[in-house]
């Protein structure tokens, strides 16, 4: 096939016990799977669902490199959040074979330009400015599910500076891993190189320039970035 234009490239994330890198696709999110987190924003668990939204592949920041601190916002939050990163896409998965789809898993975080996010909800608006910029989704390298099987109790945390800021395990899910793959795949379409961000335990807060995070997965490895000054433009 002749392109009329050059097909993009696109970001890539490393992989454990091996060479050979992972294309990152669409970056599905989890909002509110954690019953804490979903209090601490002001939600209710037991009467509202869990919801998706997504961030575009351009934000994803691979392991070793720094985070710049986003433009338009002054009130940048983290999110620690278990990644699963897809081998095979799908349409209509069921969910007793959801985990057929997973390549592997990673640590991300989910940064959230708040206060875009916060002026979104009062408009009524989509959230987009508050969760989709460069740099918004900083993930691990991948550790293949090989290595790990699936991951149904692990814990989950986040330091900034050495001070842990948020701690839980992904045993707290209100939607599972498998659950959430087959949910995705009913209303879009999963594709091999997609990753899901599943959701935040409580303890979110802002970060800032200088600040050394540490998001932390038990069995996979960890993430360690430094948040870097706002370019100037
Ligand atoms: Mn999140």
């Amino acid at each position: 096939m002749n392109w009329v234009i050059d097909p993009p490239g696109r970001n890539i994330l490393p992989v454990i016990g091996t060479e050979a890198v992972f294309p990152v696709g669409n970056v599905f999110c989890v909002g509110r799977n954690y019953a804490d987190h979903a209090v601490e924003m002001g939600g209710d668990p037991d009467r509202e669902p869990p919801f998706f939204f997504i961030k575009p592949s351009f934000s994803v920041l691979s392991p070793g490199h720094e985070m710049i601190y986003p433009d338009h916002s002054d009130d940048v939050h983290h999110e620690v959040e278990m990644v699963v990163a897809l081998g095979t896409g799908g349409r209509n998965v069921r969910v007793q074979d959801a985990m057929q789809l997973v390549f592997g898993h990673a640590v991300g975080v989910d940064m959230t330009r708040r206060d875009r996010q916060a002026e979104a909800k009062e408009q009524r608006r989509p959230w987009e400015a508050g969760k989709s910029f460069v740099h918004a989704a900083p993930c691990s390298m991948i550790t293949p599910i090989e290595l790990t099987g699936a991951i149904e109790t692990a814990g989950v945390s986040l330091s900034i500076n050495g001070d842990v800021r948020q701690s839980g395990d992904v045993n707290q899910m209100i939607w599972k891993i498998p659950e959430i793959i087959s949910r995705l795949s009913e209303l879009f379409v999963l594709e091999a190189g997609d990753l899901i961000f599943t959701g935040t335990p409580a303890g979110v807060g802002p970060v800032k320039t200088g600040d050394e995070l540490l998001a932390n997965i038990d069995g996979l490895s960890e993430l360690a970035f430094r948040i870097s000054e706002r370019r100037a433009s």
